[in-house]
């Protein structure tokens, strides 16, 4: 994919983050403060309107991913404005200047983003946040360097969603749902369904276009 392309799927995936507000709310009014939705909704409204403005420019991937994790941090406001935001930002610093994305350019932002988000929040796999679904779409990424894009994210997909229902099981370590405890069993940590929506329209973006 080339960067208009990108650009094309990053819109497209903006559009279907806002819709998917109100399933987010759901699932943080269950376990959080009930915000989560409405900060994802804030975050990619932005970006659709960063996107779809004539005079945007982004010079490669690196800074069209920077310019979206920038975007995210400053409008979203909340721990995943500046969870997302890190990661959108690191991600794409380690994949600036790289002309072609596939496989292998979505493993590294997924792994490097992992990293971010890590040093920033401290969360492990198994604390039942969004590192859940980013650290299990990063593994699968990292088999499947040389797979063709169409044929990598699909799995990628499966796995973010499959870290997120994971989480439904674990313990809450992090944020509001700290306070529930045991009780935070049975219910989905709604950051790691967000990170799973992000990659799952950006494949459905890649098999229609
Ligand atoms: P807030 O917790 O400020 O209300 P949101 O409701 O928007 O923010 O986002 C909560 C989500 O942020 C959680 O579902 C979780 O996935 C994610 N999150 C919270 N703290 C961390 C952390 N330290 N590392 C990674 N993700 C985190
Ligand atoms: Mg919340």
């Amino acid at each position: 994919m080339n960067l208009l392309q990108v650009r094309e799927m990053m819109l497209f995936t903006a559009e279907k983050m806002v819709e998917s507000e109100p399933e987010l709310t759901a699932l943080d009014q269950v376990i959080g403060d009930g915000d989560h939705g409405i900060g994802m909704k804030r975050g990619f409204a932005a970006i659709i309107v960063l996107l779809q403005n004539p005079n945007f420019n982004a010079i490669d991937f690196g800074d069209l991913f920077n310019q979206i994790g920038t975007k995210l941090m400053t409008s979203m406001g909340g721990a995943s404005g500046a969870i997302f935001g890190t990661f959108f930002r690191a991600g794409g610093k380690s994949i600036a200047g790289t002309t072609d994305f596939n496989a292998e350019t979505l493993s590294k932002l997924l792994n490097d983003g992992w990293q971010a988000v890590y040093q920033r929040g401290n969360a492990k796999p198994g604390d039942k946040t969004m590192v859940d679904a980013l650290a299990a779409a990063a593994k699968t990424a990292t088999e499947l360097t040389s797979a063709k894009l169409t044929d990598a994210l699909p799995k990628i997909v499966e796995s973010a969603m499959q870290g997120a229902e994971n989480t439904a099981q674990m313990i809450a370590v992090f944020g509001r749902a700290k306070n529930l405890g045991e009780r935070s069993i049975g219910h989905k940590d709604p950051g790691s369904v967000s990170m799973a929506f992000i990659l799952k329209y950006m494949n459905d973006y890649l098999q229609t276009a």
